[in-house]
Protein backbone atom coordinates (compact mmCIF):
# COMPACT_ATOMS: atom_id res chain seq x y z
CA UNK A 1 0.00 0.00 0.00
CA UNK A 2 1.21 3.94 -0.17
CA UNK A 3 1.88 5.91 2.66
CA UNK A 4 -0.20 8.73 2.94
CA UNK A 5 0.98 12.24 4.38
CA UNK A 6 1.69 15.39 4.61
CA UNK A 7 5.43 15.22 3.57
CA UNK A 8 6.77 17.85 1.21
CA UNK A 9 10.18 16.87 1.37
CA UNK A 10 9.80 13.17 0.79
CA UNK A 11 7.66 13.81 -1.87
CA UNK A 12 10.30 15.80 -3.64
CA UNK A 13 13.13 13.18 -2.83
CA UNK A 14 10.39 10.48 -4.43
CA UNK A 15 9.87 13.10 -7.48
CA UNK A 16 13.39 13.35 -8.32
CA UNK A 17 14.54 10.32 -8.34
CA UNK A 18 12.12 10.00 -11.12
CA UNK A 19 9.14 8.19 -9.17
CA UNK A 20 5.54 8.95 -8.95
CA UNK A 21 3.61 10.67 -6.14
CA UNK A 22 0.13 10.99 -6.11
CA UNK A 23 -0.86 15.03 -5.06
CA UNK A 24 -3.74 16.75 -3.93
CA UNK A 25 -5.23 19.62 -6.45
CA UNK A 26 -8.44 21.56 -5.89
CA UNK A 27 -9.58 19.77 -9.52
CA UNK A 28 -9.04 16.04 -8.68
CA UNK A 29 -6.31 13.98 -7.23
CA UNK A 30 -3.20 13.83 -9.67
CA UNK A 31 -0.79 11.02 -10.31
CA UNK A 32 2.57 13.18 -10.80
CA UNK A 33 5.66 12.35 -12.24
CA UNK A 34 8.89 14.55 -13.81
CA UNK A 35 7.52 16.12 -16.88
CA UNK A 36 10.73 16.42 -18.61
CA UNK A 37 12.29 13.14 -17.78
CA UNK A 38 10.41 9.87 -20.41
CA UNK A 39 11.20 7.18 -17.90
CA UNK A 40 8.63 8.75 -15.55
CA UNK A 41 6.35 9.76 -17.66
CA UNK A 42 6.05 6.25 -19.39
CA UNK A 43 5.74 5.09 -15.72
CA UNK A 44 2.42 7.55 -15.61
CA UNK A 45 1.07 5.89 -18.58
CA UNK A 46 2.04 2.30 -17.28
CA UNK A 47 -0.06 2.62 -14.02
CA UNK A 48 -3.16 4.03 -15.02
CA UNK A 49 -2.89 1.56 -17.99
CA UNK A 50 -3.34 4.88 -20.28
CA UNK A 51 -3.52 4.54 -23.61
CA UNK A 52 -0.13 7.02 -25.07
CA UNK A 53 -2.77 8.94 -27.71
CA UNK A 54 -4.08 10.21 -24.29
CA UNK A 55 -1.70 13.81 -23.14
CA UNK A 56 -0.91 14.64 -20.13
CA UNK A 57 -1.43 17.93 -18.56
CA UNK A 58 1.77 19.77 -16.97
CA UNK A 59 1.87 21.08 -13.28
CA UNK A 60 3.61 24.52 -12.46
CA UNK A 61 3.37 27.33 -9.73
CA UNK A 62 4.51 30.26 -12.22
CA UNK A 63 3.99 31.89 -15.13
CA UNK A 64 7.72 31.92 -15.25
CA UNK A 65 8.73 28.64 -15.14
CA UNK A 66 5.49 27.85 -17.58
CA UNK A 67 7.72 30.16 -20.00
CA UNK A 68 10.57 27.69 -19.79
CA UNK A 69 8.88 25.16 -21.67
CA UNK A 70 6.11 26.97 -24.00
CA UNK A 71 7.37 29.06 -27.20
CA UNK A 72 4.53 32.02 -26.54
CA UNK A 73 1.46 32.21 -24.70
CA UNK A 74 -1.04 34.00 -27.01
CA UNK A 75 -2.32 37.47 -25.26
CA UNK A 76 -5.76 36.21 -24.71
CA UNK A 77 -4.68 32.92 -22.98
CA UNK A 78 -2.14 35.25 -21.57
CA UNK A 79 -4.84 37.08 -19.99
CA UNK A 80 -6.97 34.28 -19.10
CA UNK A 81 -3.67 33.36 -16.79
CA UNK A 82 -3.41 36.62 -15.25
CA UNK A 83 -7.17 36.24 -14.09
CA UNK A 84 -8.00 32.30 -13.19
CA UNK A 85 -4.26 30.82 -12.34
CA UNK A 86 -3.96 29.37 -9.70
CA UNK A 87 -6.90 27.80 -10.37
CA UNK A 88 -9.37 25.14 -12.78
CA UNK A 89 -7.88 26.45 -15.96
CA UNK A 90 -5.66 24.33 -18.59
CA UNK A 91 -4.21 26.55 -21.76
CA UNK A 92 -3.22 24.47 -24.32
CA UNK A 93 0.17 26.34 -25.24
CA UNK A 94 3.25 25.83 -28.31
CA UNK A 95 5.63 23.55 -26.46
CA UNK A 96 9.39 24.10 -26.47
CA UNK A 97 11.50 20.62 -27.26
CA UNK A 98 12.27 20.37 -24.27
CA UNK A 99 9.17 18.49 -23.59
CA UNK A 100 9.25 14.95 -23.92
CA UNK A 101 6.60 14.18 -26.95
CA UNK A 102 5.34 11.73 -24.76
CA UNK A 103 3.83 13.95 -22.93
CA UNK A 104 1.85 15.69 -25.50
CA UNK A 105 1.05 12.36 -28.00
CA UNK A 106 3.45 14.02 -30.40
CA UNK A 107 0.95 17.30 -30.66
CA UNK A 108 2.96 20.26 -31.13
CA UNK A 109 1.05 21.68 -28.03
CA UNK A 110 1.31 21.34 -24.57
CA UNK A 111 -1.23 21.50 -21.96
CA UNK A 112 -0.51 23.86 -19.11
CA UNK A 113 -2.34 24.53 -15.44
CA UNK A 114 -0.81 26.47 -12.46
CA UNK A 115 -3.03 24.10 -9.56
CA UNK A 116 -4.99 26.17 -6.47
CA UNK A 117 -3.68 24.04 -3.39
CA UNK A 118 -1.30 24.81 -1.06
CA UNK A 119 0.45 22.04 -0.83
CA UNK A 120 0.75 20.93 -4.11
CA UNK A 121 2.02 24.80 -4.92
CA UNK A 122 4.61 24.71 -2.17
CA UNK A 123 5.59 21.20 -3.98
CA UNK A 124 5.87 22.88 -6.94
CA UNK A 125 7.67 25.85 -5.70
CA UNK A 126 10.74 23.37 -4.46
CA UNK A 127 10.82 21.15 -7.59
CA UNK A 128 13.13 22.47 -10.67
CA UNK A 129 10.83 20.85 -13.07
CA UNK A 130 7.29 20.52 -13.33
CA UNK A 131 4.75 17.91 -12.88
CA UNK A 132 2.79 15.73 -15.64
CA UNK A 133 0.01 14.98 -13.62
CA UNK A 134 -3.13 13.06 -14.88
CA UNK A 135 -6.40 12.07 -12.62
CA UNK A 136 -4.91 9.38 -9.90
CA UNK A 137 -7.18 6.72 -11.07
CA UNK A 138 -7.24 3.89 -13.74
CA UNK A 139 -7.78 4.58 -17.12
CA UNK A 140 -11.70 4.88 -17.78
CA UNK A 141 -12.67 5.34 -14.39
CA UNK A 142 -14.00 7.86 -11.89
CA UNK A 143 -11.76 10.36 -11.31
CA UNK A 144 -10.37 10.82 -7.17
CA UNK A 145 -10.80 13.53 -4.98
CA UNK A 146 -9.34 12.17 -1.75
CA UNK A 147 -6.39 10.50 -0.88
CA UNK A 148 -8.40 7.34 -0.18
CA UNK A 149 -9.51 7.06 -3.00
CA UNK A 150 -6.39 7.24 -4.91
CA UNK A 151 -5.13 4.34 -2.35
CA UNK A 152 -8.14 2.13 -3.25
CA UNK A 153 -7.31 2.36 -6.93
CA UNK A 154 -3.07 3.13 -7.43
CA UNK A 155 -2.22 1.97 -3.79
CA UNK A 156 -0.01 -0.95 -4.64
CA UNK A 157 1.63 0.87 -7.73
CA UNK A 158 2.82 4.47 -6.18
CA UNK A 159 5.06 4.50 -3.32
CA UNK A 160 3.19 7.94 -1.84
CA UNK A 161 -0.14 9.92 -1.41
CA UNK A 162 0.45 13.66 -0.49
CA UNK A 163 -2.69 13.84 1.13
CA UNK A 164 -4.48 17.62 1.03
CA UNK A 165 -7.95 16.94 2.33
CA UNK A 166 -10.98 16.61 -0.52
CA UNK A 167 -10.72 18.28 -3.73
CA UNK A 168 -12.68 21.27 -3.25
CA UNK A 169 -13.85 22.10 -6.76
CA UNK A 170 -14.38 18.03 -8.07
CA UNK A 171 -14.31 18.26 -11.85
CA UNK A 172 -11.12 18.77 -13.49
CA UNK A 173 -10.06 21.52 -14.98
CA UNK A 174 -11.78 23.87 -18.08
CA UNK A 175 -9.08 23.11 -21.07
CA UNK A 176 -8.84 25.82 -23.49
CA UNK A 177 -6.62 27.02 -26.60
CA UNK A 178 -6.65 29.13 -29.61
CA UNK A 179 -7.69 27.90 -32.71
CA UNK A 180 -7.59 30.09 -35.69
CA UNK A 181 -7.43 33.06 -33.24
CA UNK A 182 -10.79 31.90 -31.12
CA UNK A 183 -9.96 31.20 -27.90
CA UNK A 184 -11.76 27.51 -27.85
CA UNK A 185 -12.81 25.23 -24.77
CA UNK A 186 -11.97 21.91 -25.23
CA UNK A 187 -13.22 20.52 -22.05
CA UNK A 188 -16.09 22.15 -20.02
CA UNK A 189 -15.12 22.24 -16.06
CA UNK A 190 -14.13 23.58 -12.90
CA UNK A 191 -13.70 26.90 -14.39
CA UNK A 192 -17.24 28.14 -15.78
CA UNK A 193 -17.63 29.31 -19.44
CA UNK A 194 -19.33 32.29 -18.66
CA UNK A 195 -16.56 33.57 -16.10
CA UNK A 196 -14.09 33.17 -19.35
CA UNK A 197 -16.13 34.69 -21.56
CA UNK A 198 -15.95 37.91 -18.84
CA UNK A 199 -12.21 38.00 -19.81
CA UNK A 200 -12.11 37.32 -23.40
CA UNK A 201 -15.32 37.38 -24.76
CA UNK A 202 -17.70 35.15 -27.13
CA UNK A 203 -15.72 31.46 -27.18
CA UNK A 204 -15.95 28.75 -29.04
CA UNK A 205 -16.97 25.58 -27.54
CA UNK A 206 -15.52 22.12 -28.71
CA UNK A 207 -15.85 19.66 -25.65
CA UNK A 208 -18.93 17.63 -26.76
CA UNK A 209 -17.50 15.20 -29.92
CA UNK A 210 -16.05 12.17 -28.80
CA UNK A 211 -14.18 11.91 -32.16
CA UNK A 212 -12.33 15.71 -31.37
CA UNK A 213 -8.81 14.87 -32.37
CA UNK A 214 -7.51 17.35 -30.56
CA UNK A 215 -8.56 16.14 -27.25
CA UNK A 216 -8.26 12.52 -27.64
CA UNK A 217 -8.81 11.92 -24.34
CA UNK A 218 -12.29 12.73 -24.11
CA UNK A 219 -13.30 9.18 -25.00
CA UNK A 220 -16.90 8.81 -24.40
CA UNK A 221 -17.03 6.55 -21.42
CA UNK A 222 -14.17 7.99 -19.28
CA UNK A 223 -16.25 8.41 -16.37
CA UNK A 224 -18.04 5.07 -16.55
CA UNK A 225 -18.64 3.12 -12.77
CA UNK A 226 -18.73 -0.42 -12.56
CA UNK A 227 -22.29 -0.65 -12.29
CA UNK A 228 -24.57 0.45 -15.54
CA UNK A 229 -25.32 4.17 -15.43
CA UNK A 230 -28.75 5.03 -16.26
CA UNK A 231 -29.95 8.80 -17.47
CA UNK A 232 -33.40 10.47 -17.28
CA UNK A 233 -36.14 11.45 -15.00
CA UNK A 234 -35.97 9.97 -11.59
CA UNK A 235 -39.64 10.10 -11.04
CA UNK A 236 -40.40 7.57 -13.47
CA UNK A 237 -37.19 5.61 -13.49
CA UNK A 238 -37.44 4.97 -9.68
CA UNK A 239 -40.34 2.93 -9.16
CA UNK A 240 -39.90 1.21 -12.13
CA UNK A 241 -36.60 -0.32 -10.84
CA UNK A 242 -38.32 -0.69 -7.66
CA UNK A 243 -40.49 -3.52 -9.06
CA UNK A 244 -37.78 -5.39 -10.45
CA UNK A 245 -35.64 -7.08 -8.78
CA UNK A 246 -32.53 -5.40 -9.80
CA UNK A 247 -30.29 -3.73 -6.81
CA UNK A 248 -30.17 -0.30 -8.12
CA UNK A 249 -28.77 3.27 -6.62
CA UNK A 250 -30.39 6.79 -7.11
CA UNK A 251 -27.91 9.60 -7.25
CA UNK A 252 -30.08 12.67 -7.67
CA UNK A 253 -29.10 16.80 -7.56
CA UNK A 254 -31.22 17.25 -4.66
CA UNK A 255 -34.60 14.98 -4.65
CA UNK A 256 -34.90 12.24 -1.73
CA UNK A 257 -37.04 8.81 -2.07
CA UNK A 258 -38.35 7.92 0.98
CA UNK A 259 -38.32 4.53 0.80
CA UNK A 260 -35.20 4.03 -0.49
CA UNK A 261 -32.45 3.13 2.39
CA UNK A 262 -29.86 5.78 2.68
CA UNK A 263 -26.66 3.89 1.27
CA UNK A 264 -28.51 3.65 -1.54
CA UNK A 265 -29.39 7.00 -2.64
CA UNK A 266 -26.81 10.06 -2.68
CA UNK A 267 -27.85 13.82 -2.90
CA UNK A 268 -24.69 15.92 -5.10
CA UNK A 269 -26.02 18.81 -3.35
CA UNK A 270 -29.35 18.45 -0.51
CA UNK A 271 -29.27 22.78 -0.60
CA UNK A 272 -29.56 22.54 -5.31
CA UNK A 273 -26.17 24.08 -5.44
CA UNK A 274 -24.10 23.85 -8.44
CA UNK A 275 -20.56 24.52 -6.68
CA UNK A 276 -21.55 21.78 -3.88
CA UNK A 277 -23.21 19.10 -6.37
CA UNK A 278 -19.42 19.39 -8.59
CA UNK A 279 -17.81 18.85 -5.48
CA UNK A 280 -19.29 15.82 -4.43
CA UNK A 281 -19.74 14.25 -7.93
CA UNK A 282 -17.26 11.65 -8.27
CA UNK A 283 -17.24 10.76 -4.67
CA UNK A 284 -20.79 10.06 -4.72
CA UNK A 285 -20.31 7.85 -7.84
CA UNK A 286 -18.27 5.33 -6.00
CA UNK A 287 -19.65 5.24 -2.79
CA UNK A 288 -23.04 3.69 -5.11
CA UNK A 289 -20.62 1.79 -7.25
CA UNK A 290 -18.98 0.41 -4.06
CA UNK A 291 -22.17 -0.37 -2.29
CA UNK A 292 -22.87 -3.54 -4.90
CA UNK A 293 -25.88 -2.21 -7.17
CA UNK A 294 -26.47 -3.35 -10.68
CA UNK A 295 -27.78 0.03 -11.99
CA UNK A 296 -27.06 3.51 -11.00
CA UNK A 297 -30.22 6.17 -11.74
CA UNK A 298 -28.92 9.30 -12.35
CA UNK A 299 -30.45 12.73 -13.01
CA UNK A 300 -29.20 15.89 -15.51
CA UNK A 301 -28.83 18.87 -13.39
CA UNK A 302 -29.74 22.60 -14.49
CA UNK A 303 -27.84 23.01 -18.05
CA UNK A 304 -26.20 25.83 -17.01
CA UNK A 305 -22.74 27.45 -15.53
CA UNK A 306 -20.72 24.30 -13.78
CA UNK A 307 -24.04 22.09 -14.50
CA UNK A 308 -23.17 21.61 -17.67
CA UNK A 309 -19.86 20.38 -17.23
CA UNK A 310 -21.53 18.05 -14.65
CA UNK A 311 -23.85 17.02 -17.12
CA UNK A 312 -20.95 16.51 -19.16
CA UNK A 313 -19.56 14.12 -16.73
CA UNK A 314 -22.73 12.35 -15.96
CA UNK A 315 -23.59 11.90 -20.02
CA UNK A 316 -20.17 10.23 -19.75
CA UNK A 317 -20.66 7.32 -17.35
CA UNK A 318 -23.86 6.57 -19.11
CA UNK A 319 -22.31 6.45 -22.72
CA UNK A 320 -19.85 3.48 -20.48
CA UNK A 321 -23.10 1.56 -21.74
CA UNK A 322 -22.95 1.62 -25.26
P1 LIG B 1 -6.48 14.60 -17.54
O1 LIG B 1 -6.83 13.16 -17.81
O2 LIG B 1 -7.46 15.29 -16.64
O3 LIG B 1 -5.07 14.80 -17.17
O4 LIG B 1 -6.69 15.40 -18.88
C1 LIG B 1 -5.81 15.35 -19.91
C2 LIG B 1 -6.59 15.75 -21.11
O5 LIG B 1 -6.12 17.02 -21.55
C3 LIG B 1 -6.36 14.84 -22.29
O6 LIG B 1 -7.18 13.73 -22.21
C4 LIG B 1 -6.70 15.74 -23.46
O7 LIG B 1 -8.08 15.75 -23.63
C5 LIG B 1 -6.27 17.11 -22.96
N1 LIG B 1 -4.97 17.51 -23.51
C6 LIG B 1 -3.79 17.39 -22.93
N2 LIG B 1 -2.79 17.87 -23.73
C7 LIG B 1 -3.39 18.30 -24.83
C8 LIG B 1 -2.93 18.90 -26.03
N3 LIG B 1 -1.65 19.17 -26.24
N4 LIG B 1 -3.83 19.20 -26.96
C9 LIG B 1 -5.14 18.95 -26.73
N5 LIG B 1 -5.65 18.40 -25.64
C10 LIG B 1 -4.80 18.07 -24.69
MG1 LIG C 1 -8.67 11.60 -16.18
Amino acid sequence: MAQIGTDIEKAKALLESGELVAIPTETVYGLAGNALNPDAVAKIFSVKNRPSFDPLIIHTDSLEKVRKFTLDIPAPLDRLAAHFWPGPLTLLLPKKTIVPDLVTSGLDTVAVRIPQHTLTLRLLEALDFPLAAPSANPFGYISPTTAAHVQDQLGDKIPYILDGGPSQVGLESTIVGLENGEVTVYRLGGLEVAAIETIVGPVKIMAHSSSNPKSPGMLKSHYAPKASFVLGDLKTLVPMYQKSEMPFGILSFSRKFKDMPEQFQKQLSKKGDLAEAAKNLFAHMRALDSVDVSVILAELLPDDGLGKAINDRLKRAAAGED
